[in-house]
């Protein structure tokens, strides 16, 4: 069985500016979790709609101590890599045995659906999204970007509640956080080593992060997907400079309201 393409369209969007936009971070590593840490994965409260993005290895532990997963109304999973991905499996099995709901909307890249095993999670509900695909999650509007990263690997811009959200998702330097379009509250940007790693893989440094966003006009910027092995302050001191300001790291459990 494959995934079929995703019919929605957009933006259905109905904005309550009276509504708050949160997005808690559940795992940040890149590439892999290093000690005590989890893969990506990103917890949006966009007034009364609930949204995972991403859900990496380890995410879904520290999902479960803020909200109770049955109120989650969708998942967006940018790409194909585990790191991206793999605490779908405890979703689907935890509401299969833990707690029964529908199945849950997935909206990820084909290739995500092909590697998990479609079949083998009875209790997702797969939607295909590619570049230029929009999904509507209640009154939120998620809009999905090819980014310079392996295969299609999809940043992600949602707009509710008044606000919006840029998420990089994984991408090398190829790629300008501008696709996502303007008016960005707040940029989650990747920012996987620092500047003497660049070139060495598909990814960002510090450096190239704040250079991306400040390109892009981002009020605010938030780093993450570090690797573990890349010590927090120089990436963080490298954005700065280029962003020219200050930069916020994301960390297991910090929130940040837009
Ligand atoms: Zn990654």
């Amino acid at each position: 069985m494959s995934p079929k393409p995703t019919a929605d369209t957009g933006p259905a969007v109905s904005l309550d500016p009276g509504d708050a936009f949160t997005l808690t971070v559940l795992g940040c590593d890149g590439s892999w979790p290093g000690p005590g840490g989890a893969g990506s994965g990103y917890l949006l409260q966009v007034g009364g709609n609930v949204i995972v993005v991403d859900a990496g290895p380890g995410t879904f532990a520290t999902l479960q101590t803020i909200i109770d997963p049955v109120e989650v109304d969708a998942v967006v999973v940018t790409h194909h890599h585990s790191d991206h991905w793999t605490d779908l499996y405890a979703m689907d099995t935890q509401a299969r045995f833990g707690r029964r709901r529908p199945p849950l909307p997935v909206y990820a890249p084909a290739r995500v659906g092909e590697l998990v095993g479609v079949g083998r999670t009875p209790m997702l509900d797969w939607r295909v999204v590619t570049h230029g695909s929009r999904a509507g999650v209640g009154e939120v509007s998620c809009a999905f970007h090819r980014t310079d990263h392996a295969e299609e690997t999809l940043g992600v811009r949602v707009d509710g509640a008044g606000r919006t959200l840029g998420y990089s998702a994984d991408s090398g330097p190829e790629w300008s956080l501008d696709e996502l379009g303007s008016g960005l509250d707040l940029i989650l940007c990747e920012a996987t080593y620092t500047a003497e790693h660049e070139g060495t893989a598909g990814h960002m440094s510090g450096r190239q992060a704040g250079a991306a966003a400040r390109a892009a006009g981002a009020k605010r910027l938030v780093i993450t997907h570090r690797w573990p092995t890349i010590d927090a302050g120089a990436v963080a001191k490298e954005a700065e400079a280029a962003f020219g300001g200050p930069v916020e790291q994301a960390t297991i459990g910090r929130e940040f309201t837009l």
